[in-house]
C-alpha cells in the first residue's frame, strides 16, 4: 500500500470554473477576484477581503500597511514555518520570538509581556496545526501595550475559541491555498481585515502601489494611473480565484470529515505509550490541518524512515525555527533559547490527513507505528 501524504479535493467544479475563467477577457484580478473576495468575506465574517498569491504575501503586506519596518520589533513563535518570520525579516523589522505553550505548541501567551520592549509593534500568533491562540489574551495584552495583532491562519481557516472567530480579534488575518492547504489554489492568499483603510492600502500595495487594477484601467475610457507608493507585486489572478471558488461552500464538509479521521486516529493510536498528541483546548472548534504525533527525539528520525520505507507519506511541521541556518546565522538564538518549541521540534511527526484518505489507510498507518514500537 502506498499513503500520500497529501491529496487536494479538486474535481469537475474546480475543472469547469477554471475552463471558464480562461474564456474571460482578464486573467489577471479582476471579476473572479472580485467574487472571490465576497464570498471569502462572507465564509471569515471579517468585512473586508484582499485576494493576495500566498499567506506570505498577506504577512509581508499586512506588517507594512502598519508601518512597521526597520527599527521596530514584531512577537512572534519560533514553531512555525520559517514564512511567518521571513515576512518580518522582508519588511526591515527584527523578529522577536516567544517560546511555545509544552502542550500545543501555540505562543505562550504567558511569556509575552516580558518580550515587549519600547521598539514592538505587533504580535504575530501562528495558530499551529488548525488550533486557535488564546486570541482573547493577545489582544487584551496588545490593547493595553498599544501594538498591533496580525493572525497566521495558514492552518486555521475553520478555527474558533470560545466564541471568537479568527480573524475577530486581530488587525489582519492571513491565509494560504498553497497546496497542502485546507482548500487550495496551488499557490495563493488572502487577508481579512475588519479595517476599510488597511483594506484599502493591501489592495494598492499588492499592484505595485498603483492607484487602480489592471480590470479598472481597462473597462474605462483611459485614466492615468499614479504611482501611490512603492509597492509589491502580490495580486491574485482570475485563474487562481476560480480554482478557489467553488472550494469556499466545502470547507466545513471538509474540516468535519478531517476531524472523523482525526479521532480514527486518536482511537487507534492511544494506546501506545511511546506517543503523544498536542492537546485540543475545550470549547473549540479545531481546524484540524495536521495530525501531528509527539515521539522521543532519540527515535524520531527513525521514524520518519520507518513511515518512508512504508511508502507513507509523513512530515515535519516543524522542526523549531531559530535553528534553521539562516535564521540562526541572522538572530543567534542557538539550542536552549526556546525550549518548549525545540523539544517540540525534535519529536514531531505529521501523518497523513485529508478528506479523500480512507481509513484503511489509517489502518495501515497505525500498524507500521504499532509495529515500530513493538520491535
Ligand atoms: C503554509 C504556511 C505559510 C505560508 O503560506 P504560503 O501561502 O505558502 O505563503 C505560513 N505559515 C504557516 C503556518 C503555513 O503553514
Amino acid at each position: 500500500m502506498k499513503v500520500s501524504f497529501y491529496k487536494h479535493n479538486l474535481g469537475d467544479t474546480e475543472k469547469a470554473s477554471v475552463k471558464n475563467s480562461l474564456s474571460l477577457e482578464f486573467l489577471t484580478t479582476g471579476a473572479l477576484v472580485h467574487q472571490f473576495e465576497t464570498e471569502f468575506s462572507e465564509y471569515t465574517g471579517n468585512p473586508y477581503t484582499v485576494g493576495l498569491t500566498s499567506c506570505t504575501a498577506a504577512m509581508h503586506l499586512a506588517l507594512l500597511a502598519l508601518d512597521i519596518g526597520p527599527g521596530d520589533e514584531v512577537i512572534t513563535t519560533p514553531m512555525t514555518f520559517a514564512a511567518t518570520t521571513l515576512a518580518i525579516d522582508h519588511t526591515g523589522a527584527t523578529p522577536v520570538w516567544v517560546d511555545v505553550e509544552r502542550h500545543t505548541g501555540n505562543i505562550d501567551a504567558e511569556k509575552i509581556e516580558e518580550a515587549i520592549t519600547d521598539k514592538t509593534k505587533a504580535i504575530l500568533p501562528v495558530h499551529l496545526y488548525g488550533q486557535l491562540c488564546d486570541m482573547e489574551k493577545i489582544n487584551s495584552i496588545a490593547k493595553k501595550h498599544n501594538l498591533y495583532v496580525i493572525e497566521d491562519a495558514a492552518h486555521a481557516l475553520e478555527s474558533v475559541r470560545n466564541g471568537v472567530r479568527v480573524g475577530e480579534l486581530s488587525d489582519a488575518a492571513c491565509f494560504s491555498f498553497y497546496t497542502t492547504k485546507s482548500i487550495t489554489c496551488g499557490e495563493g492568499g488572502a487577508l481579512t481585515t475588519n479595517n476599510k483603510e488597511l483594506a484599502d492600502r493591501v489592495r494598492c500595495l499588492r499592484t505595485h502601489g498603483m492607484s487602480s487594477d489592471a480590470s479598472k484601467r481597462f473597462n474605462s475610457s483611459y485614466n492615468h494611473w499614479d504611482l501611490v507608493e512603492c509597492g509589491w507585486k502580490y495580486n491574485m489572478s482570475n485563474i487562481q480565484a476560480a480554482v478557489v471558488l467553488p472550494q469556499i461552500d466545502k470547507i466545513n464538509l471538509f474540516r468535519d470529515k478531517r476531524e472523523q479521521l482525526f479521532n480514527v486516529y486518536l482511537d487507534t493510536l492511544s494506546n501506545i505509550s511511546e506517543v503523544e498528541f498536542p492537546t485540543s483546548v475545550e470549547n473549540s472548534v479545531h481546524g484540524r490541518h495536521l495530525f501531528t504525533i509527539w515521539v522521543d527525539p532519540a527515535c524520531r528520525d527513525r521514524l520518519l524512515k520507518h513511515f518512508h520505507d512504508s511508502n507513507i507519506g509523513v512530515t515535519v511541521n516543524y522542526r523549531s525555527i531559530n535553528l534553521l541556518s539562516a535564521l540562526l546565522t541572522k538572530y543567534k538564538k542557538d539550542r536552549g533559547s526556546f525550549l518548549n518549541s525545540e523539544k517540540i521540534g525534535d519529536s514531531t511527526i505529521s501523518l497523513p490527513l485529508y478528506p479523500r484518505l480512507h481509513l484503511e489507510e489509517i489502518e495501515y498507518v497505525c500498524s507500521k507505528l504499532h509495529e515500530f514500537f513493538k520491535s
